[in-house]
């Protein structure tokens, strides 16, 4: 899949892993629609993009993932002003143990919610135009983060809901959604949930130093996660996938995982 001009919902886009997707996904042509609920970085986040790239190539909207009113206007913006939806990167994510309902509702519940209604815009069955969408997840999806268990049940359910809704015939009959489904599996990635996670363990604080193992092993850059994004997105064989991102030193580190 060619990316020119093709348009992208990205939710969480104002910093960390979801900026570097959004300033990948620019750099290769598409158009960016940026949600995210922190609206001053959003707007500060606007300015710089618009001097790089032109200010009609994104569009920054004030979104809460966990508001259906919101989401729903928010698509309806994206398509309104920049003519479609191809892309949707379901980013958005907390980690916080001690607030742990809000935790499976931005990384999970909001995940359904947003994809359903994306697929009122794309799904071939219904007049749309087909297109990729690509959920984070994370190694704790598909190996238990010990210290952060409501957070691995969120992205274990990420990677699970992914794989159920991959569109195995997408070129065929059935469900023809036209759409490919994938999740990113990032190891530790250096941004802000990482810079405080240790005040979010909640009861499991006494676990930090289990957790502290495998931040010493290394930790990923955000456009690394980025390259991870545009290899799921351009290659159009992936679909069901959840890709392993993670630095070399990470690699060494024995995970049982499942593919
Ligand atoms: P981050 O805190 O830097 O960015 C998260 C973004 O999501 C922020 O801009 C925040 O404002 C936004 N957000 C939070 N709640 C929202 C809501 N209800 N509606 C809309 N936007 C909301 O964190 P990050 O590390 O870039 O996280 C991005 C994703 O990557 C998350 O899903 C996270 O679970 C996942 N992830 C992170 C790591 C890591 O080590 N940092 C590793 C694997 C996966």
């Amino acid at each position: 899949m060619a990316l020119q001009d093709q348009v992208a919902v990205v939710t969480g886009a104002v910093q960390g892993i979801g900026r570097a997707m959004a300033e990948i996904l620019l750099r290769n042509g598409a158009k960016v629609a940026l949600l995210d609920v922190n609206e001053a970085a959003g707007k500060s986040l606007k300015e710089v993009l618009d001097k790089q790239h032109g200010p009609e190539r994104t569009l920054f909207l004030s979104c809460d993932v966990e508001s259906e009113e919101q989401i729903r206007a928010a698509f309806q913006r994206t398509a309104g002003a920049l003519g479609a939806v191809d892309i949707v990167c379901n980013n958005a994510g907390v980690l916080n143990e001690a607030e742990w309902e809000k935790t499976i509702s931005v990384n999970l519940v909001a995940v359904v919610r947003v994809t359903y209604i994306a697929l009122e815009h794309m799904n071939k069955m219904s007049g749309g135009r087909g297109g990729v969408i690509i959920n984070t997840a994370s190694m704790a999806g598909l190996f238990p983060l010990l210290s952060c268990p409501v957070y691995t049940a969120t992205k274990y359910g990420v990677v699970g809901f992914t794989r159920a809704m991959a569109d195995k015939t997408a070129n065929s009959t059935a469900l023809g959604f036209g759409i490919r489904f994938n999740a990113l599996c990032p190891g530790f990635v250096q941004t802000d949930i990482l810079d405080n996670i240790y005040e979010r363990l909640g009861q499991f604080s006494q676990l930090s130093a289990e957790t502290q193992v495998f931040v010493d092993k290394g930790v990923l850059k955000t456009s690394e996660v980025a390259e991870g994004l545009l290899e799921l997105l351009t290659n159009d064989t992936k679909n069901g996938e959840a890709l392993q991102v993670m630095c070399s030193s990470q690699k060494y580190m024995k995970f049982p995982v499942f593919t």
